[in-house]
């Protein structure tokens, strides 16, 4: 840290900024979501349901999942839906990066579905300055065992023109994007497609990010092997003459890379410690800064201590709080007191907000639930916040 510089007295604590979008019946609701959720037996009970009625179209079930965790993790059912979501964040200096949330599909026809519904949705962000930028998954648009098999070299004729039908697809969404000036964040899944996601990011960069960042990859820094990647991409970016897109991640999938690693009997790419992983996050968040003319980043994550550095790292630099490379992320119905923080203090700050018809975004909601079981750390954090201030409102 440059002596000249001070501290950054960002300060997360105030519940205030944190949740003055809430009224108090809102922000009643929200705590009471957050306690149900803490316990872990109602969440793998919630779940179980909720994997079941997947698919079944049961009112009773669809309205409670509509009412509590529903409303606080997902933007509405359509993108129309989402337009009061997106106004509302919107006059709180939030901004929005809308997430289609289909999952696990692979039929011609629902893969089309999801195509169109990703330019839908970079159509409705070109008329919202309020929406910079669409997230999209490779495996939505493509069927896993194709992601799978060209990684490995091993695809069949079929394969072949699948993947060739997936390129095709990333164009026309990428093509418009450009058109419109709207940014797509390619979200990073599981080492066994990564490759194959990465190639792919970095044709579309190569095609697409020449006069500006349309196209970011996301690196996740508990792999021990992304630190080095990001700096690789970087390279090859600058002697091509194009912006990199970076939105960092700590990554989502531990369990199951390291359970698959330890079947498949090969070294995990998941760092050992979250020691490491956090070590790893905050030197690519300094690597970024430090070569912030070439590339555009957004710091995805719940984590204060990460937050935190990032806004010192631009304070440091004597970089702009609005420069359009430094964004910051969370996901909607998360870690307000970053965002709103942030956000009030002139930082770029977007909240993830995924959107899709109730049964398809269970899968999403499940993972939300579990991750918001544990007490501790990050995810403890939120309950805190959500105490202090109904007592701060006198409503406790
Ligand atoms: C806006 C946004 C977009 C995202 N997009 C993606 C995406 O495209 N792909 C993706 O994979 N994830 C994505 N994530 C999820 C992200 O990767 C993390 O799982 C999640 O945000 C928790 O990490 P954190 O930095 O917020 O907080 P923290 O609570 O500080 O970190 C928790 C994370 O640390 C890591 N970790 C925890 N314990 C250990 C351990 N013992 N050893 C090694 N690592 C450990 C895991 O990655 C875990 O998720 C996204 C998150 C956000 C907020």
């Amino acid at each position: 840290m440059e002596d000249s510089v001070p501290p950054l007295s960002l300060n997360f604590d105030d519940t205030k900024k944190a949740f003055s979008h809430k009224s108090d019946a809102e922000l009643r609701k929200t705590y009471r979501l957050f306690r149900l959720m803490r316990h872990s037996g109602l969440v793998n009970i919630g779940s179980a349901i909720g994997n079941a009625v997947i698919g079944l179209d049961i009112g009773l079930v669809n309205r409670i999942i509509k009412s509590t965790i529903f409303e606080q993790f997902c933007g509405g059912e359509s993108l129309l839906d989402c337009q009061a979501t997106i106004d509302h964040l919107y006059k709180y200096h939030t901004q929005t990066i809308l997430d289609y949330g289909l999952e696990g599909k692979s039929s011609e026809e629902d893969i089309e579905h999801i195509k169109d519904e990703v330019i839908k949705a970079i159509d409705l962000a070109a008329s919202n300055a309020s929406v910079p930028v669409v997230s999209i998954k490779i495996s939505g648009l493509a069927d896993n065992a194709t992601l799978e098999a060209v990684q490995l070299n091993q695809q069949t004729p079929r394969q072949e023109e699948q993947y060739q039908k997936l390129l095709n697809r990333l164009h026309e969404i990428c093509e418009r994007a450009s058109e419109l000036k709207v940014g797509v964040f390619v979200d990073a899944e599981e080492s066994w497609i990564q490759n194959t996601i990465d190639d792919l990011v970095m044709t579309l960069m190569l095609r697409y990010n020449h006069k500006s960042c349309i196209v970011f990859n996301t690196f996740q820094m508990y792999r021990h092997d992304r630190l080095e990647f990001l700096k690789q991409s970087h390279q090859n970016a600058q002697e091509n003459g194009i912006f990199l897109g970076a939105k960092l991640v700590r990554g989502a999938y531990m369990e199951k890379e390291r359970d698959r690693a330890e079947e498949g009997g090969y070294l995990s790419p998941i760092h050992i410690t979250k020691k490491e992983v956090d070590h790893d996050f905050d030197e690519a968040l300094r690597y970024c800064v430090e070569h912030i003319a070439d590339i555009s980043m957004c710091c995805a994550s719940h984590n204060i201590a990460s937050n935190q550095l990032l806004a010192q790292l631009v304070e440091e630099h004597s970089i702009e709080r609005s420069n359009p490379h430094i964004n910051f992320c969370q996901l909607y119905g998360m870690s307000d007191y970053i965002s709103f923080n942030l956000a009030q203090e002139g930082y770029n700050v977007a909240k993830y907000v995924p959107y899709g018809p109730i049964k398809e975004v269970v899968p999403y909601l499940i993972r939300r639930a579990k991750e918001n079981t544990s007490v501790t750390g990050e995810m403890g954090r939120e309950l805190t916040y959500l105490t202090k201030e109904l007592a701060r409102r006198q409503l406790g």
